[in-house]
């Protein structure tokens, strides 16, 4: 991770650890300034974060690790975190510590510490701790743990100074951390054994022995991968599955929850030493308290979150519209002035009709797409996205689902790809694979532009609720598919998810702006490049064989569309226009608007309009309900691959998504025509 080079030319190597959202980003950002860069850790997408500094007149390397609650070999963001401080050893560990919640942040000090790190506490929002009326005794924490304590508001840049001396200073000492919990006299019995029979194998001189003992007993298996292999392994194995029964016998209790719980017992210890909080504060609510009271109650829970989520899409919509038809002008204007500057006929019908209609008809939808973005980053940098999680969880668990499920679905709303990354953080196998399944149901922001056009084109001033009803209607998929796969396909126990709810924060201009363009740039990459290339090629379809009329049914296009279209017939869109939209919008679901404008041979502008001519309300939201369900794009179906590993996995989540889409759509459009509503 770090090359020899690099070790030289950085004097030290500073890592900042931390539980998620206690301030870790920002005292890196503080630190470094503009001297980071960001990429990914060797072998895996968990974001990697360096920058430097200069202190004193030397370099010093800062590494922003994964932000964890623990050590533990769950999660790819707590391996790659302790196989830094294993393998790499920093020579001092920041450790960012959310001062409003000492108890559960300390649980991830004590395994630094045990780790054998060189540790510094940045007691971070100490601003918040004191609004709350929480007072920590600095002195007294240092002292216990025996490690240097500072006090910080990383956001206004306090104790900055103090913490990069102390840290330093820590660096340089020779000494090591002498930090020990007793985990009772018959662990350590235990434990002393294997400490023996470690300190005989010399390959393991590297990592500190107590720390290996710990997690042999806890029964880690990554560290047993760490091991060599040969008799001393294998006798130090033995000796290991001999202690662990031994101590069950004694005490009736896993090795391993006797582990987690003295570690816990010991943070909740310190906690209670250390932390005093005003009385008189402490029975009142505060208001955070008093908004979640409303907010994650039981019954109001599940209609706020989706009040909430209606008023993002009329946010979206009310003022994404008249921004919409600016750039249709735009390109309108474009496409006429085009149209009469470029004399050659096939140029101009690649730059007009091609280029300009098919792209453009992608590119009108930047503004919807950027607003539901904001709307979004303003929820999550607000927090109520967790509130929204931890209703959720309290819901889907009773379906048998995991909360932590709900994550990656949140993030669908933006691409499926992270999403489907984000399952990582699942422990158990068998949820991971469900919500990797039930992912691609999750109206990604591709899916958007298709809505806008059908929505606008036929449901007027009811788009907004005609859109927010196909994204509840994947909510809801999502979740009857988790239950059949879980019901089915994965049987067993779900665990709960521990989620502590952040304050509410009120979110800043700049960094929902940063968060909105982190997520909507993508979009615009993606134009510039799959989507352009994918018109480019429909163009060209629609220009065979040579000599053919322009994306008439006699062209490629209209062949293959033709070839395919008795299929969708049930569903009241069995037109080739529409099958042959939908086999373009495998590369990416945009390219079903761009396909379109090519077939329909309609400049941007004019595309609303001919649709409400050929198609009807109806046949229109069964098109949106497959365009919602069927196949996920490639881009989707390859990180699906990668994350399961598996084929068959993979061959499952295509083919189940195209059969369920069609059915659904078949439904919408027959049941509908039952109602009257055709
Ligand atoms: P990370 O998840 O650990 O990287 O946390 P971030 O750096 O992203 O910070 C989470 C949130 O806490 C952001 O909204 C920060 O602006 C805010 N924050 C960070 N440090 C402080 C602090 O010392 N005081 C207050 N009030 N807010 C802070
Ligand atoms: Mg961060």
């Amino acid at each position: 991770m770090v090359t020899a080079e690099e070790k030289e030319a950085a004097k030290m190597i500073i890592a900042l650890a931390g539980n998620p959202n206690s301030g870790k980003t920002t005292l890196f950002n503080s630190l470094t300034g503009s001297r980071q860069h960001v990429g990914n850790w060797p072998g895996v997408t968990v974001e990697k974060k360096e920058g430097q500094m200069i202190y004193q007149g030397e370099t010093l390397k800062i590494i922003d690790l994964p932000g964890t609650y623990s050590l533990g070999a769950y999660s790819e963001d707590e391996l790659v975190a302790r196989n830094f401080l294993l393998e790499e050893k920093p020579d001092v560990v920041i450790d960012v510590v959310d001062a409003t919640n000492l108890e559960r942040n300390l649980y991830l000090t004590v395994q630094l510490l045990e780790m054998g790190a060189n540790v510094v506490i940045a007691l971070n929002m100490i601003d918040e701790a004191e609004g709350k009326k929480i007072k920590i005794d600095i002195e007294k924490l240092s002292n216990i743990l025996g490690i240097p304590v500072i006090p910080t508001i990383a956001t206004r840049n306090k104790g900055i100074d103090e913490l990069i001396e102390k840290a330093v200073k820590t660096g340089n000492s020779k000494q090591k951390n002498q930090f020990k919990i007793d985990y009772g006299e018959d662990m350590e019995e235990q434990l002393q054994k294997l400490i023996k029979l470690i300190a005989e194998i010399p390959e393991l001189e590297k990592y500190p022995q107590r720390w290996l003992a710990l997690a042999l007993m806890e029964g880690d298996e990554r560290v047993e991968e760490i091991l060599p292999k040969g008799v001393k392994t294998e006798k130090l194995l033995t000796q290991r599955n001999e202690s662990v029964k031994q101590l069950e016998n004694k005490i009736g209790e896993d090795a391993e929850t006797i582990i987690i719980e003295r570690r816990y017992g010991f943070a909740g210890g310190i906690a209670k030493e250390t932390v005093t909080r005003r009385h008189d504060v402490e029975d009142r609510l505060s208001m955070s308290d008093k908004i979640d009271n409303i907010v994650t109650n039981r019954y109001l829970g599940i209609p706020i979150f989706l009040i909430v989520m209606w008023a993002v899409f009329q946010f979206t919509f009310t003022i994404g519209d008249p921004l919409i038809g600016y750039i249709e002008l735009f390109f309108e204007w474009l496409g006429a002035l085009m149209g009469e500057v470029i004399t050659n006929e096939t140029l101009n019908s690649l730059i007009v009709d091609g280029i300009i209609g098919g792209l453009g008809s992608v590119i009108v939808f930047i503004p919807p797409i950027f607003l539901l973005f904001f709307a979004i980053s303003l929820l999550e940098d607000s927090g109520y996205m967790a509130r929204a999680a931890y209703i959720m969880d309290r819901f889907m668990h009773t379906l048998g689902l995991h909360g932590k499920s709900f994550i990656p679905m949140l993030i669908g709303f933006g691409c499926n790809v992270p999403a489907i990354m984000a399952t990582r953080t699942l422990d158990n196998k068998k949820d991971r694979l469900i919500t990797i399944l039930i992912n691609p149901l999750m109206s990604c922001s591709a899916r958007l532009p298709v809505y806008v056009l059908f929505a606008g084109a036929l449901f007027g001033a009811n788009q907004g609720l005609v859109i927010f009803s196909l994204y509840l209607l994947g909510i809801v998929l999502a979740i009857v598919m988790g239950v059949i796969f879980k019901k089915t396909l994965f049987k067993g126990e779900t665990s709960y998810l521990i989620m502590e709810l952040p304050p509410y924060r009120m979110p800043t201009v700049k960094s929902t702006l940063i968060h909105m363009w982190e997520r909507g740039s993508s979009f615009v990459k993606k134009a510039g490049t799959i989507i352009f290339a994918a018109v480019i090629l429909i163009w060209v379809l629609a220009n065979l064989p040579v000599g053919v009329e322009y994306a008439s049914e006699e062209s490629l296009i209209g062949k293959l569309g033709n070839l395919i279209a008795p299929i969708f017939a049930p569903a009241g869109f069995g037109n080739w226009q529409a099958a042959s939209a939908l086999v373009f919008g495998l590369l990416a679901k945009e390219v079903i608007v761009g396909t379109l404008a090519v077939v329909y041979g309609a400049g941007e502008a004019e595309l609303g309009s001919i649709i409400s001519s050929y198609w009807t309300p109806l046949s229109a939201y069964a098109f949106m309900v497959m365009t919602l369900i069927y196949v996920p794009c490639v881009a989707t179906i390859g990180a699906i691959k990668r994350e399961t590993n598996s084929w068959g996995w993979t061959g499952f989540a295509v083919g189940y998504t195209l059969v369920l889409g069609w059915v659904m759509a078949v439904l919408v459009f027959q049941v509908g025509s039952l109602l009257g509503l055709g």
